[in-house]
């Protein structure tokens, strides 16, 4: 007999058949004469109610029925008397593929902190939030390829081992096969990289924008999404030394085209959510709810659908750094110097300010732009100004920066000026530079994190809990 998903049986809600279903016990309650066994799937965030006549099964099999025990049961579906559920599955036959020790096990049908559940990573799927949380993980990484593929841009896997380090900002993980502790030596004493498997030193990639814009002065528009990493000691609840990233770069956009894409790309996401997440999202809603409850009105957040609406629904703001230090510094938040760290002109905004922009001054996201040059990556294009560079970050609420992003210098003499400017090898970048020496035009591009949007979607907090299995500073357990 065919195997049915909890799934396909709740939304169909057709009654009287004779089904197969294979899932992991979350719960059994028991009276006298029956069991009643809540069983997942994974196939949605409901259980399936399982009613055991327990005078028709053998009394051992029933007492290894326990939380985090595999069943296959076969039986008929029936209307359900129970409230929660419209059918029910009267036990005809139970197999036990694999029990599970109440003693060991340790999800238990009670409430786990996230603590807890980051130490139980490997099983914390089991779970109702992290059965949410990854599905509609996977949800939005089809949604991301989907609209691109609308869109008519190509899908480009750039190398995650990489001799470039794009950013210049050097927090990058080597790659090596040399002995760590008797490393091949030049005979000035350093480590000979010549030896090295690629004969040079290698990392891995902190981004995929340098070999993206190869791709995309070709063939238009592409799009990156794959692992990234970040040697960065930022213990922060937004940092991963592991994240992926979905980097499109587009031929002959300028800034605003730029950021005209990335609203409409993010709207389109939450849409999607929306749309097809609908029972993992008022579960992860309700969570929020339930962890806010205690918290004074003025911290508590937005209802976490009424958010994602509100954010599909209405235009971002839009403005300069330069207007964005002006609200800053005439904020009463700023003079009662309630910020921790400072607010001058050329100072990167860090996420206090973002939030406050977001949060308290425009409610609603802001895509800012034209920062200045000093603390911007060496490609992005430089204003007229002397002083600015068409840079675009998008600030979300909760997150602060969910994108960064920009138009690039296209013209050769700038770039190279400003490589040497901020000591970027001009040499080793030859094969970059060949873009602004061979047709160059106009491009622009983005990147935004997944994990960070991930934590917007499912209103979680920690980055550490939309991805499966985080690795941050002393963390890779699993
Ligand atoms: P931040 O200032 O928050 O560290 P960044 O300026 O280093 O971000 P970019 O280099 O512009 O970020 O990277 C593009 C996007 O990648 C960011 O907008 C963010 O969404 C995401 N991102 C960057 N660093 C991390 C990280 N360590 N973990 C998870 N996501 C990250
Ligand atoms: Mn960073």
């Amino acid at each position: 007999m065919n195997r049915k998903k909890v799934r396909e049986i709740l939304c169909s809600g057709e009654t009287g058949a004779e089904v197969l279903v294979k899932g992991w016990v979350r719960t059994k309650r028991s009276s006298k004469n029956v069991s009643f066994i809540a069983l997942n799937d994974g196939s949605v965030i409901h259980n399936l109610q399982v009613v055991v006549d327990v005078n028709d099964f053998d009394e051992s099999l029933l007492r290894d029925i326990n939380t985090g025990a595999a069943l296959a049961v076969r039986g008929v579906l029936m209307p359900s008397s129970g409230s929660g559920q419209k059918v029910e599955l009267v036990a005809r036959e139970i197999e036990l593929l694999g029990p599970a020790d109440p003693e060991k096990f340790p999800i238990q049908p009670k409430k786990h902190s996230l603590e807890f559940l980051r130490e139980n990573a490997h099983l914390r799927f089991r779970t109702n939030t992290f059965g949410a949380i990854f599905r509609i993980r996977h949800a939005m990484a089809f949604a991301i390829h989907d609209y691109f593929n609308r869109h008519g841009f190509y899908y480009l896997h750039t190398p995650i081992i990489t001799a470039s380090d794009a950013e210049g900002a050097g927090q990058m993980f080597r790659v090596t096969t040399l002995d760590a502790l008797k490393p091949p030596l030049t005979p000035e004493g350093n480590v000979d990289f010549s030896s090295d498997f690629f004969g040079r030193p290698t990392n891995l990639t902190v981004s995929g924008q340098l070999e993206g814009e190869l791709g995309a002065t070709a063939l238009g528009e592409i799009y990156t999404f794959g692992p990234t990493f970040r040697a960065e000691n930022s213990n922060t609840t937004r940092h991963l030394a592991e994240f992926w990233m979905i980097e499109p770069e587009m031929a002959f956009y300028d800034l605003k085209d730029t950021m005209d894409l990335a609203e409409d790309f993010l709207k389109f996401l939450i849409r999607y959510a929306l749309d097809h997440c609908a029972d993992d999202l008022t579960f992860l809603a309700g969570r929020l709810r339930e962890e806010e409850k205690g918290k004074p009105a003025e911290q508590q957040s937005m209802d976490l659908i009424e958010k994602l609406k509100f954010v599909a629904e209405n235009d971002f703001e839009r403005l300069t750094y330069s207007g964005a230090v002006e609200i800053l510094k005439n904020s009463n938040h700023y003079k009662k110097k309630k910020f921790q760290f400072p607010v001058e002109w050329g100072v990167d905004l860090q996420s206090e300010h973002e939030r406050y922009l977001v949060e308290r001054h425009f409610k609603k996201p802001v895509i800012l732009i034209d920062y200045p040059k000093e603390i911007k990556a060496f490609y992005m294009k430089q204003n007229d100004d002397g002083k600015t560079v068409a840079a675009m970050d998008v600030l979300f609420p909760q997150i602060g920066e969910i994108i960064g992003g920009s138009q690039r210098e296209e013209n050769f003499d700038k770039l190279v000026a400003r490589m040497e400017e901020m000591h970027i090898p001009v040499d080793e970048l030859w094969w970059y530079l060949d873009t602004r020496r061979f047709g160059t035009v106009p491009h622009s591009g983005f990147g935004l994190g997944f994990e960070r949007f991930i934590l917007f979607i499912t209103g979680m907090g920690n980055i550490r809990d939309v991805i499966a299995f985080p690795r941050t500073p002393k963390n890779a357990e699993f």
